[in-house]
């Protein structure tokens, strides 16, 4: 075997504070270990031209076969030549567009995941890379969220649960006051007892906008609680059981005790979770599923296993070099 790196075997759980993983990052073989563990990279490869497995070199981050041939001339003289392949290890990864190093584009990842907004400058000043950087950056990782979101997403509720739903605008507010003018509209819920929740962007907060959402990510039988919107009046002859706060009455309402205190509550993170420039329509799934990402793991020092996990499933090495 010409490969250096660790056997190809999937981690199925690490945990990193932010200082232990930049000491990783600062070693290029441990951090391509780890990146061969989350299946992000891949620990070999085979030259197309001579079968045999290729050795890793750590200077470039490239496979190489060093393999000596010997042809026969046509004077009957043996001549060898050295096979040379050469092919980048992160060909068809995360990293195949990777600026500058995959070291430093690493501890950026982890920065990224472990500190709250604003976090910029602070990237930008730890790493000695560009705003450019940072922002390019970000946004691929707001990328692997989205993916990880559409992929462990679960329906909520079922006979028994309690569903809250509300909607709220995400944006500007006029004069820095008062009702938010220009802004995106994002519906949620929130499933007592399991805490689980969807959180999604909509053009607009109609009745058939939000009842298609509400099919596709509560499951009939549900107790659906809401404030006294009129889009959600249909909800009783669609299989759910719908209790109502009017929130210009009371925050609970004093017969059922229905109140919508948590999805409020989810409001109030994302506020806090998501930067005033990031709340354009076209930015906002991104947003919305980096700050469910970290609700989901709370605890940082997890991010980084499901981070790259994630990534491993989105850029699949094994796949794109199969094609
Ligand atoms: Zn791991
Ligand atoms: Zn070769």
């Amino acid at each position: 075997m010409a490969s250096n790196v660790a056997n190809n075997v999937n981690c199925t759980g690490c945990v990193w504070t932010m200082l232990e993983f930049c000491g990783v990052c600062r070693n290029t073989q441990e951090l391509l270990d780890f990146l061969v563990r989350h299946h992000v990279v891949l620990s070999e490869c085979w030259c197309p031209r001579c079968g045999e497995s290729c050795r890793v070199d750590l200077t470039c981050f490239s496979f190489r076969c060093d393999r000596r041939h010997v042809r026969v001339d046509s004077r009957s003289r043996r001549r060898t030549w050295r096979c040379n392949y050469k092919r980048s290890m992160f060909l068809g990864t995360w990293f195949s567009a990777v600026r500058p190093s995959v070291n430093k584009i690493c501890q950026l990842n982890c920065l990224w995941l472990t500190l709250p907004y604003p976090r910029q400058h602070l990237m930008i000043t730890e790493l000695g890379v560009s705003k450019h950087t940072v922002v390019d950056w970000s946004s691929f990782c707001r990328e692997v969220c989205v993916f990880w979101l559409e992929k462990c997403s679960q329906v909520l509720g079922g006979p028994g649960r309690f569903v809250e739903v509300d909607e709220a605008k995400f944006g500007k507010r006029k004069y820095n006051r008062g009702r938010v003018i220009d802004g995106t509209w994002v519906f949620g819920g929130f499933e007592r007892g399991s805490k689980n929740c969807f959180l999604v962007p909509v053009p607009n907060r109609g009745s058939d906008v939000l009842l298609d959402l509400i099919k596709t990510w509560i499951r009939p039988g549900t107790t659906i609680i809401s404030d006294c919107w009129k889009a959600y009046d249909c909800l009783s002859n669609e299989g759910f059981v719908h209790q109502t706060v009017n929130h210009s009455m009371n925050f609970v309402d004093p017969r059922s005790g229905a109140h919508t205190q948590n999805i409020e509550r989810i409001w109030r993170e994302v506020r806090g979770g998501i930067p005033r420039f990031g709340r354009k329509e076209k930015h906002m799934v991104g947003y919305v599923a980096e700050f469910l990402f970290k609700r989901k793991y709370s605890d940082y020092r997890q991010r980084l296993h499901a981070f790259y996990t994630a990534v491993g499933q989105l850029y699949s090495p094994a796949v794109q070099q199969s094609r």
